[in-house]
């Protein structure tokens, strides 16, 4: 079944209603949303552009993304979104590795040498969204491939997550089960970009009415969110942890524009303890935190925000919550078996949600998916009440003197010191511990390595405090907001030891 029946079924039911916003104007209707995306798939295939061919999106948040999802896949073709910042060069492995048919870009002059390119504001893709004869959308059998989801290659080149007909149903009706009472006045506003969650996200809207608002900016700018907050009270919108913390802390978040959030669906990277207690000490029971993976979309995992509050147990917070309607979630060890309670062990998935496959990769499709279950890569445990908790990525994991040290441990302590603003931490080889344990660290002027140190001292075992701090003025994050931990490797094999 087509995900596009999404959109036939609203532009029926609702058809006046604004479905896409930019800023505060209404863009399109349910009816125009409808008209504009089949007109895209009549437009794609007078072009050639086959059933199961790939159509790239490179584009910021514009008001266009969600017609050209809806169209390509009223094409029965195949939505392959890669973030606005990436480079051209990454865009172009995108492109070649995909196979792409058809590239959609607002930004042609850097795409200009690739033959399919079709500028968001160019004759050519007016042409193409033209009124169309009467059109039926291709039909698509369930395991048909709708998106293909780049990793965001913190690691190595990116591989693309096939998302199927079957897994983007899956992840909008679980949404509706699990997360919250959408209706037609609700709004999702995309601060974040459509390329990756909120994009999955913008779905269940679509279904109910609802009205999706791309900001005028095209991406995330608090004071911006803050005034649509004013002018959509019953909002949602998809932030990373950074982005929430950037929203808390911005001066014009008034009472007004918080009573005006039904959720903010935070995840994609680890938010913090103390992070999501200053959150929830000025928004309260609003925020959704997800634990998901490309690969799994939207979310594996979720914490209910009826269950946070001020009182919350530190445990609670620093978890990922409950395992989502429809989704079987397993903590085992190297041979698949599964873990005791709180035991650590890798974290394995099935269900509806999880990918295909990744494209014409089989070698990577065979080490994540075994036996009907994605291997995550993320290393948790369960709860006694099966409450999950992640300590790291596997391979993150630093290994000083045989011991198993979990940098996210280390960075929610260092966290808690007043002077410290954001922090990660890596392992560095060391001659006779294997991997030392040293900390990159945004912190005010005047914070030291001693104070540091002692202040790991006092709370968690020994061996796993830094041996080395590095100071630094802010960290390298990835097109989606995530610290690139590679890129602090990099940065650390470039510099001597510090001195002892
Ligand atoms: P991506 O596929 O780029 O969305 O990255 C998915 C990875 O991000 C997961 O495998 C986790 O390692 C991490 N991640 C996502 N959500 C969370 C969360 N709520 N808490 C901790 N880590 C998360």
């Amino acid at each position: 079944m087509n995900i596009f029946q999404l959109l036939a079924q609203s532009a029926r039911t609702f058809a006046e209603r604004p479905a896409v916003c930019l800023g505060e104007k209404t863009f399109c209707t349910y009816a125009g949303l409808h008209d504009r995306s089949a007109a895209l798939a009549a437009g794609l295939r007078a072009r050639g552009v086959p059933p199961g061919g790939r159509v790239v999106i490179y584009m910021g948040n514009r008001a266009e993304y969600i017609e050209m999802l809806f169209g390509i896949w009223a094409a029965g073709c195949v939505a392959v979104p890669v973030n606005a910042k990436l480079h051209p060069s990454e865009v172009d492995y995108v492109l070649a590795n995909s196979g792409a048919e058809l590239l959609f870009t607002d930004q042609p002059a850097a795409m200009a040498s690739y033959a399919g390119t079709v500028g968001v504001e160019s004759p050519d893709y007016a042409a193409l969204i033209a009124a169309p004869a009467p059109f039926t959308p291709a039909v698509a059998a369930p395991e048909d491939p709708a998106w293909i989801f780049y990793t965001s290659g913190t690691t190595g080149r990116p591989k693309g997550a096939v998302l199927t007909h079957r897994n983007l149903w899956a992840m909008t009706l679980s949404f509706l089960a699990d997360i919250c009472p959408v209706t037609e006045a609700s709004a999702a506003l995309h601060p974040a970009p459509l390329s990756h969650a909120a994009g999955l996200f913008a779905l269940p809207f679509v279904r109910r009415g609802a009205v999706n608002v791309v900001p005028a900016s095209g991406g995330f700018d608090p004071g911006e969110l803050v005034a649509l907050l004013h002018r959509f009270p019953r909002a949602s919108f998809f932030t990373a942890p950074t982005m929430l913390n950037r929203l808390v802390a911005c001066p014009a978040l008034d009472d007004r524009a918080m009573s005006g959030i039904d959720l903010v669906f935070c995840g994609g990277a680890p938010i913090y303890v103390e992070d999501l207690r200053h959150a929830l000490k000025l928004l309260g029971p609003r925020i959704w935190i997800g634990y998901g993976q490309g690969e799994a979309p939207c979310t594996i995992s979720y914490l209910p925000p009826h269950l946070l509050g001020p009182d919350t147990p530190e445990a609670l917070l620093g978890s990922v919550g409950i395992a989502r309607s429809g989704v079987a979630v397993r903590v085992v060890d190297e041979t698949g078996t599964d873990c005791p309670p709180d035991v650590l062990g890798e974290v394995i998935v099935a269900g509806d949600v999880v990918m295909a496959g990744y494209w014409q990769n089989s070698e990577a499709t065979a080490s994540a998916l075994r036996d009907g279950w994605l291997w995550t890569g993320d290393i948790g445990s369960f709860d006694a009440q099966r409450v999950l908790t992640l300590k790291d990525r596997s391979k993150d994991v630093i290994i000083s003197g045989g011991s198993n040290i979990y940098p996210r441990e280390v960075e929610e302590v260092l966290l808690r010191h007043p002077g410290v603003t954001e922090t990660n931490v890596i392992g560095r080889p060391h001659p006779d511990w294997g991997e030392e344990v040293i900390a990159f660290v945004v912190a005010d002027p005047g914070v030291t390595a001693e104070a540091l140190d002692r202040f790991c001292l006092d709370r968690i075992a020994r061996f796993k405090r830094p041996k080395d701090y590095r100071f630094v003025p802010s960290l390298p994050k990835s097109s989606y907001g995530k610290i690139l931990k590679t890129e602090l490797r990099r940065m650390l094999a470039e510099t001597e030891p510090t001195p002892q």
